[in-house]
């Protein structure tokens, strides 16, 4: 968008990005790539302030109310809201790369089942060659501790997609469209590599 620094301009950035997360948020639940209330997302403003869905929440039924504006540290604006118990694996990931402005965590069913079986997310098909990004799996660290989020920081220096083990996803990217569809693009890879080793294949990268 073409605008300004003023604070109206601002206002207008704010609000196009919250529009965006909701959107985005429904569709990952319409794709199952979250379910319940698993899954978080962020983005970064201009002013390098986080907005980022706050604690217990579906990404169902996302509204402007459960996305909370924070520092770059995670500390809410406003000290009545939490912001998701994950925060810190967004933090680590803005602090990380510069050149993203949007971070999406899901729990994807077949990205976790395969995070148990293997260390590496095969590439091996035409359409993962040709549109995912690398998958780097991390070794599995506890939720919502920095030691996760620190695991996530050094992979996120050689990867734009994460795959925590036994747990989930994490895609960045400049563009939520962009980190939508890789999300969903590290899913169907994980679910044909599941397939081709029920079927007897052995997947490679
Ligand atoms: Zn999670």
């Amino acid at each position: 968008m073409r605008c300004g620094a003023s604070y109206a301009c601002a206002f207008v950035k704010y609000r196009v990005a919250v529009r965006e997360l909701i959107d985005v948020g429904r569709e990952l639940w319409k794709r199952r790539l979250v379910t319940g209330s698993s899954g978080n997302l962020s983005t970064r403003l201009d002013d390098g302030s986080l907005v980022m869905s706050r604690a217990g929440i579906s990404l169902r039924n996302l509204s402007a109310a459960d996305l909370i504006v924070t520092d770059e540290a995670g500390k809410p604006s406003d000290d009545e809201v939490r912001p998701t118990s994950e925060y810190q694996l967004h933090v680590a990931a803005y602090r990380t790369r510069d050149d993203i402005n949007f971070v999406l965590h899901t729990h994807p069913t077949f990205c976790v089942v395969w995070s148990k079986l293997s260390s590496i997310l095969p590439r091996d098909t035409v359409g993962a060659r040709e549109t995912l990004r690398d998958v780097i799996v991390t070794r599995y660290q506890p939720p919502g501790t920095a030691a996760l989020a620190d695991e996530v920081a050094m992979a996120l220096k050689r990867a734009d997609n994460v795959l925590m083990e036994r747990h989930g996803l994490l895609a960045v990217s400049s563009s939520i469209e962009d980190a939508f569809l890789q999300t969903d693009l590290a899913e169907e890879a994980a679910r044909i590599a599941h397939f081709s080793r029920l079927a007897g294949f052995t997947p490679t990268d």
